[in-house]
């Protein structure tokens, strides 16, 4: 298979009938209010009860083995529920990072221990993690971090300060990127990954306000943090493949073209019932086209991790492709049915909720890597392929 293959996929019958199942539990959670249908709701939707909820039945770590509190269900079936809980525009931010690359990432390269420690806690829906990767002036050029680890009696001390970590402020651990070597001559090599607890001595946390006021970002400051043998993950040196692995899962989802597509859902739900010109139809029909190629590209991406490759390159097409399309949705939105987008409106209603999208507009060919960079990996993808 090439770098831009994307075969078709067709969900297998479990995977369907557990939609069936999302959907009743959403419906109940929209009776009880905590679905405001907002965009980004896996980035700014903090719920720790939704999150609890949701590891009740059984949805987070669902690839994760069961002796380590997971259900050892297929890759395919954690993207239909995710798919259904980001179309909804639920909380499930508390969880999101745990779920999506800090467990896959404790349990590929951590010791038994922090296994058996961290893993049950988080698919119980208990343990929440940030990533401590970028810094002032390590974003895209991620090898030149510049936070310390040393190593001193019994452990490590790290220095330093990370930058847009978010959820810092409420969540429980992050696992940082450092430099433990000065001297190792490839800056790739001599960089390290350790589980930083957000509440230990020394962690600073220093809020970044979003467009919006809203408190999601953060400073992470490690003034001199203390940390035992256990803290470091994976070996000694070895943090950029891992830090790289754990990009794979980070760009791969399909959180990647889905963050705005609560929008589109409130808008056509108002429009329902009133008389629908043939531009408005047409307009929407585009999106939903565009949508629907979306979803099998990121579909071959999923069914591609299932099968134990590393997409790289099919997963930064998809994230390119996806990213601009939830920036371009929010205003074909705006322009299929016009509002004046007011942030102090009600909670869930249409001027709202787009004024909550566009504000976040700016972020979402930005994190995790950005436009510039995915298609430099596509590029050397190609360039492989001839
Ligand atoms: C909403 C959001 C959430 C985030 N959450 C986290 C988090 O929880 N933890 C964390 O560690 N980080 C997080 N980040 C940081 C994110 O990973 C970085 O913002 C991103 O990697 C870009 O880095 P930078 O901001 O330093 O920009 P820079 O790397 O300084 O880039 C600035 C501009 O230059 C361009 N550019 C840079 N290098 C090249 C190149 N080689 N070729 C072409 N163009 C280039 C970029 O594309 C960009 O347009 C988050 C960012 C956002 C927006």
């Amino acid at each position: 298979m090439t770098s831009f293959d994307f075969p078709p996929v067709a969900l297998p019958e479990p995977a369907r009938r557990l939609r069936e199942e999302v959907r009743d539990f959403l419906a109940a959670e929209r009776r009880r209010g905590t679905i405001m249908g907002r965009a980004d709701s896996w980035f700014t939707g903090w719920d720790a009860g939704f999150s609890r909820r949701l590891a009740e039945r059984g949805w987070i770590g669902m690839t994760l083995p069961k002796r380590y509190g997971g259900h050892e269900r297929g890759a395919l079936e954690r993207y239909v529920v995710i798919e259904e809980l980001l179309a909804a525009g639920a909380p499930v931010g508390a969880h999101w990072i745990s779920d999506r690359q800090a467990g896959p990432s404790i349990l590929r390269n951590g010791t038994e221990r922090q296994k058996t420690r961290f893993l049950p806690e988080m698919a119980a829906g208990r343990c929440f993690f940030s990533i401590g990767m970028s810094e002032e002036h390590a974003g895209s050029d991620l090898a030149s971090v510049r936070t310390r680890g040393e190593r001193v009696p019994g452990g490590w001390r790290l220095t330093g300060t990370k930058k847009w970590t978010g959820g810092a402020h409420v969540n429980d651990y992050a696992i940082v990127l450092a430099r433990t070597d000065e001297a190792a001559g490839d800056r790739h090599a001599g960089l390290s990954q350790f589980i930083v607890d957000l509440r230990a001595p020394g962690v600073r946390i220093e809020p970044i306000k979003l467009l919006s006021g809203e408190h999601t970002f953060n400073y992470f400051h490690l003034d001199g943090v203390e940390l035992g043998e256990d803290a470091l993950l994976g070996a000694e040196g070895d943090g950029w493949r891992q830090v790289t692995g754990e990009l794979a899962w980070e760009r791969s989802g399909p959180e990647r073209f889905l963050s705005t597509l609560p929008l589109l859902v409130a808008a056509v739900r108002k429009l329902a019932g009133t008389t629908v010109t043939g531009e408005q139809q047409a307009r929407i029909g585009r999106l939903v086209a565009r949508l629907h190629a979306l979803r099998q590209l990121s579909l071959g991406v999923a069914m591609a991790l299932q099968a134990g490759q590393s997409p790289d390159v099919r997963a930064a097409v998809v994230k390119d492709l996806g990213t601009r399309f939830e920036g371009e949705l929010v205003n074909e939105v705006r322009a299929i049915l016009p509002a004046v987008p007011d942030p102090a409106a009600t909670p869930g209603s249409y001027p709202e909720l787009l004024a909550f999208a566009l504000m976040h507009s700016p972020a979402y060919t930005l994190r995790g890597g950005t436009n510039e960079i995915l298609r430099g990996i596509i590029a050397r993808g190609g360039e492989n392929r001839s």
